[in-house]
């Protein structure tokens, strides 16, 4: 068993597999960078370590200094989070050369599923349905243009080592087309040093419909559900939801067998997350996440499933806790990512929080690393909290969540806050009528007139 986890990582989701090691009765390791001195996931842990300096590259990133840390510590595991090196397939192949335990997959399904190309060929493979377009790289313009022609415009150029919704753009026509695809080629190179990249059928008006996964290594695997992303900015989720307005239980059901069927078949370990887009009726693969991922709490609010405590467990080499006929769905739970951002300009707001006042009551979950006169550095992702709400229904969740959000006090620093509040009273929102670009119509209806 494992009695000591290094958690890679910082912020919210460093106190929340905090939390899952404390519940299990396993020792911790924080590692920081030295802005991060006082940070509540320091605080929080029973050793620290720290890792270098502000910038993630010398610090979150710096591979020998993370595993230096867990040797000096007596760490027996890692766990990476999500971001930084959470889908560094070298980083837990070294995790793993150093003896210690890496809570994720396999090296080889991190950098399967890190490439796209690759993702969607074995999706393909499995008997997933994937979005039409090129079935591998394009080597040059003069080919990646006529697939273009036969695949149809509007498109996508996707690269296939992108992510966060970076590395890809949109052609709406034949024009425009070289510019984009060179463009993407040019900085896929430059930000993920692999310019390889390929075509996919843009759809008009999907949704962002995922299914999270939890495999052990006996072969068991459970399905937990779908949730619902499509409020997005920029490709980037702001709000998620569960169960999806556009899904039937029956097709949860069926649905989630095959994805669970698939991910048997790889011999996945771990948690796992396939992204789909939902358009006429359909599921059409996208991508997989091999790590947990930051919209995990409303699938654990409906499952009553402990995600990461699961995670660490199946790691650890302990059978799944429970089997797919014990996971039942309860209600509906939403949650609203809370950026340090400004809710009109989505600049970026750092600084000393002065006055915070976290919501409660029935059914809120608030995961979020932020404490009274906490500093919130420049340096890192901006989401620094998750509201997560839950009720019987639909419309308490909604109410719930427009109590919770008004009750809300983060002072000194801008956030998504106002936004979510829009969003709530929003009638298509409240009407579960929404698709992907939903959100930006709303912040610009010109532009989508
Ligand atoms: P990333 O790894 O950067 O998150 P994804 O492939 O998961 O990239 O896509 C992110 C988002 O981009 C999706 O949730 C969706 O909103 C949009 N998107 C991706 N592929 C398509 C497509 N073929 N057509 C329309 N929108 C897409």
């Amino acid at each position: 068993m494992i009695k000591k986890i290094l958690i890679a990582n910082r912020g919210e989701i460093a106190v929340r597999i905090l939390r899952a090691c404390k519940d299990l009765g396993i020792q911790t390791v924080a590692v920081h960078s030295t802005a991060d001195a006082d940070a509540m996931h320091v605080r929080l842990a029973d050793e620290s370590v720290c890792v270098g300096p502000p910038q993630p590259r010398e610090s979150y990133l710096n591979i020998p200094a993370v595993i230096s840390a867990a040797c000096i510590s007596g760490a027996d595991a890692v766990h990476p989070g999500f971001g930084f090196l959470s889908e560094n397939s070298t980083f837990a192949y070294m995790v793993e050369e150093h003896g210690l335990t890496f809570i994720g997959p396999k090296p080889e399904h991190i950098a399967m599923m890190g490439d796209k190309i690759m993702a969607k060929k074995t999706a393909a493979r499995l008997g997933l349905r994937t979005i039409p377009g090129s079935d591998g790289s394009l080597s040059t313009l003069d080919k990646a243009t006529k697939l273009a022609d036969e695949i149809g415009y509007p498109l996508l150029i996707k690269a296939a080592a992108g992510g966060g919704g970076r590395g890809m753009k949109m052609a709406m026509t034949k024009d425009a087309f070289s510019e984009a695809y060179e463009s993407v080629k040019r900085e896929a190179g430059i930000a993920f040093g692999n310019d390889n990249v390929y075509l996919e059928k843009y759809l008009a008006n999907p949704r962002h419909i995922e299914f999270q996964i939890i495999a052990d290594k006996f072969g068991n695997v459970i399905h937990l559900g779908e949730r619902d992303c499509s409020l997005q900015r920029r490709n980037q989720k702001i709000w998620e939801e569960t169960p999806s307005s556009v899904l039937s239980s029956e097709f949860r059901e069926d649905f989630g067998y095959k994805v669970a069927q698939a991910i048997g078949e790889l011999q996945y370990l771990g948690v796992g997350t396939l992204e789909f887009l939902y358009e006429g009726g359909e599921l059409y693969f996208i991508e997989m996440n091999t790590r947990i991922q930051v919209e995990h709490p409303i699938s654990e609010m409906i499952t009553g499933v402990d995600i990461v405590r699961e995670q660490i467990l199946a790691a650890a080499g302990n059978e799944l806790s429970l089997s797919q006929y014990d996971v039942k769905f309860r209600g509906h739970a939403i949650e609203c990512r809370i950026n340090a951002e400004n809710s009109e300009t989505f600049l970026p707001s750092s600084g000393v929080i002065k006055n915070y006042h976290c919501p409660g009551g029935p059914g809120i979950r608030v995961d979020s690393a932020l404490y009274d006169g906490c500093r919130v550095p420049p340096y890192y992702d901006s989401l620094i909290a998750k509201l997560i709400v839950h009720a019987n229904d639909r419309e308490q969740c909604l109410a719930r969540m427009r109590r919770a959000l008004r009750e809300y006090v983060i002072e000194g620093i801008d956030t998504l806050i106002p936004l979510h509040l829009k969003l709530v009273e929003n009638s298509d929102v409240i009407a579960g009528d929404y698709d992907i670009h939903f959100l930006e119509r709303m912040l610009d209806p010109a532009s989508h007139a």
